[in-house]
């Protein structure tokens, strides 16, 4: 496998989707680091993918503290040599009608799911230029793309990352390093799980897992799948992509 040896960043790797994607990356091949707010989850996550056989540390990681995110991605590239691979999966989201938001919610919003992804990047690229390649994959959303009622600020962050990996494609394709993005629909962690207000949410799944062509939500493993492919060699032309996941609910160009 082309991640064989090769040192990946998983950012909310504890839980979800950022767990699915250690999981696979490390039966790939690859070195882990796990990186999560939730520094005993990150730490169950790592001694899960330890059994395979490659090297993996668990990194106690508010992805919105710069200066703790520079001293974890420090702390990489001592224990494990490098860092080949960033997935910045790190988010949150709360099902909110932006008439009832307020500054406060629109601030940690952003800063979790664009700022976070920023301040991680900012702190890997070096490396990854000293080393002339690289390979970032950022967590996009359907919401980004097409906009979703209960998400304003949500949707403009996952844009935000959408755009801004495009944009730090170009800078860096120079470099060796590619830069891409999943943008996941509706799928079955925690995140969603907790999303709606009590007692809504059964009824929400239900009537978008009818506009959804597959008619069902996906799986953290169906994410992890992609961005697996992002990081391997079979994706080696590709930067500044975009792509769903997401049962064809959206089909965007
Ligand atoms: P989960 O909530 O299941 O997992 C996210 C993980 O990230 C948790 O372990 C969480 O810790 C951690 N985390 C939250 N905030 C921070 C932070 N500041 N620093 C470091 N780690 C943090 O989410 P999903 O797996 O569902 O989502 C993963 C990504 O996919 C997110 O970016 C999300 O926006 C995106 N996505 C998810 C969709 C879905 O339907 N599930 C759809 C589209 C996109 P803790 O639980 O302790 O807060």
């Amino acid at each position: 496998m082309s991640v064989q040896g090769r040192v990946a960043i998983v950012t909310g790797g504890a839980r979800g989707i950022g767990k699915a994607t250690c999981e696979r990356l490390a039966r790939d091949g690859a070195d882990i680091a796990v990186f999560d707010v939730d520094g005993e989850a990150a730490e169950d996550t790592a001694t899960l993918i330890a059994g395979l056989g490659v090297r993996v540390m668990s990194v106690t990681c508010d992805v919105t503290n710069v200066a703790a995110v520079n001293a974890a991605v420090k702390e990489v590239v001592e224990t494990l040599g490098s860092v080949d691979i960033l997935i910045n999966n790190a988010g949150i989201d709360i099902s909110r009608l932006f008439e009832h938001t307020d500054e406060q919610f629109w601030r940690r919003i952003l800063d979790v799911c664009y700022v976070g992804t920023l301040a991680v990047t900012h702190a890997v690229l070096p490396h990854m230029i000293a080393r002339g390649s690289g390979v970032i994959v950022n967590m996009g959303s359907d919401a980004g793309r097409v906009g979703n009622p209960g998400d304003v600020v949500y949707s403009g962050a996952k844009a935000a990352v959408m755009a801004s990996s495009k944009a730090l494609a170009r800078e860096v394709a120079r470099h060796g390093i590619r830069v891409n993005c999943v943008s996941p629909g509706p799928v079955e962690t925690e995140l969603w799980a907790n999303l709606f207000d009590e007692g809504k949410g059964e009824a929400i799944t239900e009537a978008i897992r009818k506009t959804i062509p597959m008619r069902r939500l996906g799986s953290p493993e169906e994410v992890a799948d992609v961005v697996a492919f992002f990081c391997s060699d079979d994706s080696r032309y590709l930067t500044g992509q975009i792509l769903s996941v997401d049962g064809g609910m959206t089909m965007v160009d």
